[in-house]
């Protein structure tokens, strides 16, 4: 059976093989008698898939030894208020807003520090990236805060900033959601980088953080210890019970990542994926994508048709040709195509195919 192809922000797409391959684990993982939903986190059986995920992660995003993996619950919104509680120390941050998840960071964060706007292109409606120059960064900053990849809006900063070349030693916060593991990350730029799983990584349930040493031991005395990143280090990611499942299909989307030849060749095909998707936008002429060409996503492609009242037909014959979610955000409107890691090329060609023929015969 020939499935169809997902298009969604997330929970999104998974690697077909990783579906398969969960499902024949399903009521017997590798002989245990016990499926991974069933085993103890103290076991060994689910130790030994632990460890392997986090080495294999650690290996596919290049992650120094000097940087913990933490494994953790509340999605990226909960780290927005987690993250001040552990860095801040109730001073002040920056914030950098390039798009709704980025305010979201700033607003909340605003709870638990003196949350500062350094920079914010919504002036534009988010289309562009603020100049790294322009940035109104404080001496006594605790953290600056970026949003690597604005989902809704799709823009994507294609080079993290260089705080230190700014004259601002203040670590760099990333929230990586919806671009981790789609291509190399920095780590001499980063103090601290975190996300959600359910876009590049696997299910909803588990959110990620990679944080330097030197950043744990700061939570505030008020900070909830499942939450304090010193706490959940020291004890291994189980300081409670850490979302079994959602880390053993993390970790065999790793398993499936390397066999594709790693984040190295995943960003060649994600490039590959996103050029071949714009081109055909920008020469259409029903369909358009607003955000600046240098900051445009390779993950999430938000576009419109020139004449909004087609949408509705529009998603109608998308999905009749197994093409799926590919609404816009309420936010925003329009359409928006999210090309993961696990969406194939072919995906995105069926989707070009379905476009140009929408544009020669509805338009
Ligand atoms: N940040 C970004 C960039 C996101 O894309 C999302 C989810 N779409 C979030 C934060 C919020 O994540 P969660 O729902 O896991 O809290």
């Amino acid at each position: 059976m020939k499935r169809p192809y997902n298009f969604s922000a997330g929970p999104a797409t998974m690697p077909e093989a990783v579906l398969q391959q969960a499902a024949a684990e399903m009521l017997d993982w590798h002989g245990s008698g016990m499926g991974v939903m069933e085993m103890s986190h103290r076991g060994k059986e689910f130790i030994s898939i632990y460890e392997q995920t986090e080495a294999d992660l650690r290996e596919l995003l290049a992650v120094p030894a000097n940087f913990r993996i933490l494994f953790m619950q509340g999605g990226a919104l909960a780290e927005n208020a987690i993250i001040p509680l552990n860095l801040a120390r109730g001073g002040a941050a920056d914030f950098v807003v390039t798009g709704s998840w980025g305010q979201k960071s700033y607003q909340e964060a605003g709870k638990f520090c003196n949350a500062r706007l350094a920079a914010s292109t919504q002036g534009n409606g988010f289309t562009t990236l603020p100049d790294p120059a322009s940035w109104q960064l404080g001496a006594d900053s605790a953290y600056v805060h970026i949003c690597s990849n604005e989902t809704i809006h799709g823009v994507e900063f294609h080079q993290l900033p260089d705080l230190k070349a700014l004259g601002c030693d203040a670590p760099l916060v990333v929230d990586f959601s919806s671009n981790v593991a789609s291509r190399p990350v920095d780590w001499s730029r980063v103090g601290l980088a975190f996300g959600g799983a359910q876009k590049n990584l696997g299910p909803a349930g588990l959110t990620l953080v990679i944080v330097r040493d030197d950043l744990l031991g700061h939570a505030v005395p008020q900070c909830p210890s499942a939450f304090d990143y010193k706490l959940v280090a020291e004890a291994g990611s189980m300081y409670n019970t850490p979302p079994t499942y959602a880390i053993y299909m993390a970790g065999l989307v790793f398993q499936w990542l390397k066999a594709q030849g790693g984040v190295a060749a995943i960003e060649a095909a994600n490039i590959a994926k996103a050029q071949s998707f714009y081109d055909y936008l920008d020469g259409s002429q029903l369909y358009e994508n607003r955000v600046a060409k240098d900051c445009r996503s390779r993950m999430n492609i938000p576009f419109f048709l020139r004449d909004e009242s087609r949408n509705d037909a529009f998603l109608a014959g998308a999905k009749a040709a197994g093409l799926l979610q590919l609404k816009g955000h309420k936010s925003v409107g329009g359409m928006r195509a999210s090309l993961y890691n696990a969406m194939p090329i072919e995906g995105v060609q069926a989707l070009v195919a379905y476009m140009q023929e929408f544009e020669r015969t509805q338009a």
